[in-house]
């Protein structure tokens, strides 16, 4: 045979895994290269430790709210390392459910870093392969600007790992891990402190979402710093760290967790000496079909700068493997990609936000609904779920689709079905409610704002 695998896979995350089983399924020979872990940054250092954390750190608010309903909770307290142990002990768990996947599917593992050497070469240490499709999914690593004393900032890589869980902590970043983690660790018990350069965090996310958000993690105690920068760390001989922010203001600290953006990881990976080529931001450049400036080379997930979720990645490399292997039409639908945030409380959000709504639709109805969660009734607790329908007149059809509370993500992917099938308003009005939930709230709303 001209080429020792029909399809080489670089990186077994979300995007290689998917790519490289279906791939074997529909009967190719397929390897897949590996350096860190099996099942990357989701399983490893994102989505799955991340859902574990926000579990173990509602429970401090589960105590308080169980009171109303009767219970005396006495002498809780919270244990970082039996936390953390039991989660790394889950991920080995689900590495080697990964490993078996893999086995069982006859992809063959190569352990170690892998670099293309040429447009069907790959060197992973001293073997040289050779494929007929090669598929890049090496995935994004966490980004940190340059400033004095960056050095001594950690990522979301090092923070499922921490040594000891820290007393007091900053956070610095306005996405999706920032404010998750501030929510995480003001949770477990840290005092606080959340800073983001612009006016309000998650730009991108509807405004009503982002305020309520604000009001909510304020009411549990997070200190929230806005149009506030670091311009400097400096580490103390006791092991804390002094934050200066750009104003002139300080901060005393024992953690900063640094969550401004995640880049493309194409370190070393030989793009040049294949010919690969990569956009400003680092990303590889491919075309509908997934396809590099190099024609056996592909790339999904992270390292293409579309979408950096799980389940895009997911798509993107099945639709690949269907597509080199199964003779399918390559397809992978961008629109209506629904997500939540794992913030305290959660958001979850399909379609446009209003703003996005206002600036393509001539006229849109806007349905909002604010109120305290029949729990929250005899928990005693301050806490609002939000709603938000974005309807277009002319049409009916809802738009988009905003919630903050508990289990919003749960929620919300019901949601995104009905908006992909391109549900209108009439059809949520029809819809019979579930009683007493807090969802019914979604086809009961009767009157635009
Ligand atoms: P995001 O891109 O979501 O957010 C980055 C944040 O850092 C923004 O607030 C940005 O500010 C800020 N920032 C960027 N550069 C700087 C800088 N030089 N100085 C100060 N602040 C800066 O990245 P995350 O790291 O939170 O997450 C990466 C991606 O991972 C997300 O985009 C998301 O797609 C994915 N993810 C998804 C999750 C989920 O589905 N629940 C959970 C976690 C991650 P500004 O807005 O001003 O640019």
């Amino acid at each position: 045979m001209k080429y020792d695998y029909d399809f080489f896979v670089v990186g077994a995350g979300s995007g290689g895994v998917r790519a490289s089983r279906i791939a074997a399924s529909l009967g190719a020979r397929v390897g897949v290269a590996e350096e860190r872990y099996l099942g990357g940054t989701c399983v490893n250092v994102g989505c799955v430790p991340k859902k574990l954390f926000v579990y173990g750190s509602h429970f401090h608010e589960d105590f308080q709210d169980a009171r109303g309903f009767g219970w005396t909770v006495e002498g809780a307290s919270f244990d970082w390392p039996t936390l953390r142990d039991n989660k790394t002990k889950e991920i080995e768990r689900l590495n080697g459910i990964y490993r078996n996947m893999l086995g069982n599917a006859g992809v063959d593992i190569v352990e170690g870093h892998a670099e293309l050497t040429g447009p069907n070469t790959v060197k992973v240490g001293d073997r040289e392969i050779t494929a007929e499709h090669i598929l890049l999914a090496p995935g994004g690593w966490p980004f940190v600007p340059e400033f004095p004393g960056s050095e001594h900032v950690i990522t979301s890589n090092e923070v499922f790992y921490l040594e000891q869980f820290p007393k007091r902590a900053l956070v610095v970043g306005g996405g999706y891990i920032a404010v998750e983690f501030a929510g995480i660790l003001s949770g477990l018990g840290a005092e606080t402190v959340q800073a983001y350069r612009g006016e309000l965090f998650l730009r991108g996310f509807d405004e009503a979402v982002r305020l309520t958000l604000k009001e909510e993690m304020l009411k549990k105690g997070v200190d929230l710093r806005f149009n506030t920068n670091v311009a400097s760390i400096d580490k103390k001989d006791d092991g804390s760290l002094d934050v200066t922010f750009e104003d002139g203001s300080t901060l005393n600290t024992d953690v900063v967790l640094y969550a401004t953006g995640r880049r493309p990881k194409i370190d070393n990976l030989g793009l040049d000496k294949a010919g690969v080529e990569v956009n400003a931001k680092g990303a590889v450049v491919v075309d509908d079909h997934f396809r590099t400036s190099v024609p056996s080379i592909y790339a999904v997930g992270d390292v293409i700068d579309r979408v950096q979720l799980t389940p895009v990645a997911l798509a993107e490399g099945m639709a690949l493997a269907k597509y080199l292997f199964g003779n399918e039409p390559l397809n992978v639908d961008y629109d209506h990609i629904p997500s939540a945030v794992f913030s305290q409380p959660s958001i979850a959000t399909v379609g446009l936000t209003e703003e996005q709504a206002r600036e393509r639709y001539a006229d849109i109805d806007v349905y909002t609904s604010r109120f305290r969660h029949m729990k929250h009734t005899l928990s005693g607790r301050d806490e609002k779920t939000f709603m938000k329908l974005l309807v277009d007149k002319a049409t009916d059809k809802v738009l988009g689709c905003h919630m903050v509370g508990a289990d919003a993500g749960e929620i919300v992917q019901g949601l995104a079905v009905a908006l992909k099938a391109g549900a209108t308003k009439a059809i949520f009005d029809s819809t019979i409610g579930i009683h007493p939930t807090a969802a019914e709230e979604f086809v009961t709303m009767r009157t635009p704002d």
